[in-house]
């Protein structure tokens, strides 16, 4: 069994394996390696690739392309580039999943993508006479989490086995074999369709880190095909073009462009609505056209450049990628302001698709290519801790690339406390218990301070190689503990996929018990305040106060042993209100030890610290 890589591009998908030693990018009936990343709804079924392309001028609304930009984004996201679009986003209550309306149904971005990837991995299919093993799709280096969960599920929706996500610059740099060089520091150059991508990566020991990403989501050649076909409009006199008619501009524009990548001149002959062109565009044409737009460009360069915190000169290569990078004036302003010629000598469109059919093959075990390439590969579930109350404080989301890191401050909830435990677990739910525990290790030896006053700071550091370590710092002392996991070691694929479907399936559940658990630690903190000062500060209280004040503080203590939120929550607001002038008097009180030299008011901002702390 083969396993595929697959390039879920923004504008085209490819998909392609290695045979025989070498990666290649499989064709469809017609010898084309490209798939459109298009689907067209209709009654019945869906058309994908070149057929939803197919007369898209007549069928706008149901033809959905671009989808890429709205994989595990939010309707709000959606929306504020629904004027850019020729499709419409739906009505939906639901706003954080972006759902299209097609006809008198709604899709969403993951769904139209797995109709895209179930294409080829039906072509993988045919090609292979066998359905392929397992598949790595690739997607850009800077896409977050949601973005890259959503990618994940729509692979499992078309049926593959979606072995891993591959960055979209990694895959170009194996593709060209970088990896073999142990050591450098490459830029990756991706101008697709509508997004320009750059990103630096740094290759230590055969294993690529991404050091920085810049790029313009609105930015490739379909902005080279506006411009050109705004001015094959103005050529034939139509002064304002929309629909159909637009369309029938840009398509005209998008096979000139193509021919000016290989030729001096193209010839145009099309026709606008009534009007009819027939015309000669030069290559310096549509250079004076685009230039600009080449160059903005650069700006990210520069920037990557400088995230990276390096210069130009520590760049040891610049790889091409993108349909986009074909277009001659694109590598000369490249080659310019990188002061190097670009490695471009495996087509653009297709790079990322053999890079990713590269990393699959290895990932057979069996491979021919080179076995010790160590890839940066995600953290399948996330990886949190257990926090007060039993729920779940996640530190690394799940499908983060690995080595990754983050930490997180916290602090005790009890006076005086010297020690607390440490719960490391992995998984999606929101309590600790229903999560995979990891790890039980303690810190100790914190040195009795007012509750909320030390902070400990806990790190989780995931290494190239999976493996977890995580240190529990407290800053004042600098008293620390540490333990070592392996978080996804022997976590199997259908276990991963159980658990995400318990996560999802239990969603609401899980929701409510944890905001019960957290009304509950909620009552519990102010109950505790109150208790502390009515034992403390008796002397402040009014006439009869302390009584009704601890009539309050009984009804909360009650509502807390039952289960409805919603009363515990309420009482508890009660009980902030009704001592708030008992509170107002301690503050007062503080404010005049403060005057008289004591730092009472450090000391109360301290303690007012939440837990978990920011
Ligand atoms: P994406 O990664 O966004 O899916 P691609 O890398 O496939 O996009 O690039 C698609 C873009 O490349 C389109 O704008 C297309 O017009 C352009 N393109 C493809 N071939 C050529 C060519 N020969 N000359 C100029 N532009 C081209
Ligand atoms: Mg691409």
């Amino acid at each position: 069994m083969s396993n595929i890589g697959i390039d879920l591009g923004t504008t085209n998908s490819l998909v392609a394996v290695v045979m025989g030693g070498k990666a290649r990018c499989l064709l469809d009936d017609e010898g084309r390696a490209i798939l459109p990343s298009a689907v067209r709804y209709l009654d019945e079924g869906v058309l994908v690739g070149h057929a939803a392309l197919h007369d898209a001028a007549a069928h706008a609304a149901t033809t959905l392309t671009s989808v890429k930009r709205f994989m595990g984004r939010s309707m709000d996201e959606a929306r504020a580039e629904a004027d850019q679009l020729h499709y419409n986003l739906a009505e939906t209550d639901d706003d954080r999943v972006v759902r299209v309306q097609v006809g008198d149904r709604s899709v969403t971005p993951i769904e139209v993508s797995a109709e895209i990837l179930r294409a080829l991995r039906e072509r993988a299919n045919e090609c292979l006479l066998a359905e392929p093993g397992g598949a790595v799709i690739t997607v850009p280096a800077y896409f977050d989490d949601a973005q890259r969960q959503a990618t994940r599920d729509a692979g499992k929706l078309a049926g593959l086995n979606v072995l891993r996500l591959l960055n979209e610059p990694t895959a170009a740099a194996i593709a060209y074999g970088l990896q073999e060089n142990s050591q450098g520091v490459y830029a990756v150059y991706d101008l697709g369709g509508g997004t320009f991508d750059i990103s630096i990566l740094q290759l230590e020991d055969g294993v690529f880190q991404v050091l920085s990403t810049a790029g313009d989501t609105h930015l490739g050649g379909d902005d080279f095909d506006r411009l050109l076909a705004a001015e094959l409009l103005s050529r034939s006199g139509v002064t304002e073009a929309r629909g159909g008619v637009l369309r029938a501009a840009i398509e005209a524009a998008e096979a000139a462009k193509k021919a000016l990548t290989d030729a001096d001149t193209a010839a145009v002959n099309a026709t606008f609505g009534d009007a009819a062109l027939s015309t000669t565009v030069t290559r310096a044409d549509f250079e004076a056209l685009i230039r600009p737009t080449v160059e903005r460009t650069l700006v990210a360069c520069k920037r990557a450049i400088a995230d990276a915190e390096l210069d130009v000169a520590d760049i040891d290569g610049v790889v091409l990628v993108g349909g986009s990078t074909r277009v001659p004036l694109v590598r000369q302003v490249v080659e310019q302001a990188f002061g190097r010629e670009p490695f471009g000598d495996i087509d653009p469109d297709q790079v990322v698709a053999l890079g990713a059919a590269m990393q699959a093959d290895i990932l057979t075990g069996s491979s021919e290519l080179a076995e010790d390439v160590l890839l940066m590969d995600i953290v399948p579930l996330s990886l949190g801790l257990e926090t007060m109350g039993g729920v779940t404080e996640k530190l690394i989301w799940r499908c983060s690339p690995i080595p990754a890191a983050a930490s997180e401050t916290f602090t005790t909830h009890v006076d005086g406390q010297t020690a607390v435990d440490l719960h490391v677990v992995q998984g999606e739910r929101e309590m600790a218990a229903h999560n995979r525990s990891l790890a039980r290790f303690k810190l100790t030896g914190i040195p009795p301070m007012p509750a909320g006053l030390p902070r400990i700071k806990v790190e989780f550091l995931v290494d190239a190689d999976g493996i977890m370590t995580v240190t529990a710092t407290e800053e004042y002392t600098g008293t620390q503990a540490q333990v070592g996991v392996l978080p996804s070691y022997g976590l199997e694929e259908d276990e991963i996929e159980r658990m995400l479907e318990e996560s999802i399936d239990n969603a609401e559940a899980d929701v409510d018990e944890r905001m019960l658990i957290e009304a509950r630690v909620e009552a519990e903190q102010i109950l505790r305040a109150v208790r502390k000062a009515l034992a403390g500060d008796a002397a402040l209280l009014a006439e009869g106060e302390g009584e009704r004040l601890q009539a309050v503080a009984d009804a909360l203590e009650a509502a807390m042993a039952g289960a409805d939120r919603h009363r515990i929550a309420e009482l508890s607001r009660k009980l902030d209100e009704v001592t708030a002038p008992f509170a107002q008097r301690r503050i007062e009180r503080d404010l005049q030890l403060a005057l008289q030299g004591q730092d009472a008011l450090e000391v109360a901002e301290k303690l007012s610290r939440p837990t978990p702390a920011s």
